[in-house]
């Protein structure tokens, strides 16, 4: 039973019993059931507002979720991007094969001096640059 539907069994019990047997009891009586009706008025306004909120809330999480996505879409996009730019510069970078361990790595001449060793990667032997 909802709070609406014991008030009119309160009210069904107070009429059929006569228990309002004098005009004080009875306007007693009527502000009781006044007083409910109120209650259960603002607890369904209360009611309605929550459910309001709660539409209002989910529809705030979807949103927030579909931004996400597009946030976490762009993410990839910008890393793909950077990625691009991390590729070899090929004036910057030459690629050697270490006399040690004949494996191939890539390195930085300016970063180096004429007679400094580069240091292998692989094996970690330093050797003299080939000179070109
Ligand atoms: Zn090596």
């Amino acid at each position: 039973m909802s709070a609406r539907e014991k008030i009119a069994y309160l009210r069904g019990l107070i009429d059929g019993q006569k228990v309002a047997d004098t005009p004080e009891k009875e306007k007693f009586f009527a502000a009781l059931v006044d007083a409910l009706d109120s209650l259960a008025e603002a607890m369904e306004e209360h009611e309605e507002v929550h459910n309001e909120l709660n539409d209002y809330l989910e529809q705030l999480d979807e949103d927030v979720s579909e931004l996400e996505d597009d946030l976490d879409a762009l993410i990839e996009e910008e890393y793909d991007d950077d990625e691009d730019y991390e590729d070899f510069d090929e004036e910057e970078y030459a690629s050697v094969t270490c006399p040690e361990c004949g494996k191939d790595f890539y390195y930085e001449p300016a970063a180096y001096d004429e007679d400094e060793d580069l240091l292998c990667p692989h094996c970690g032997k330093p050797f003299k640059y080939p000179e070109d």
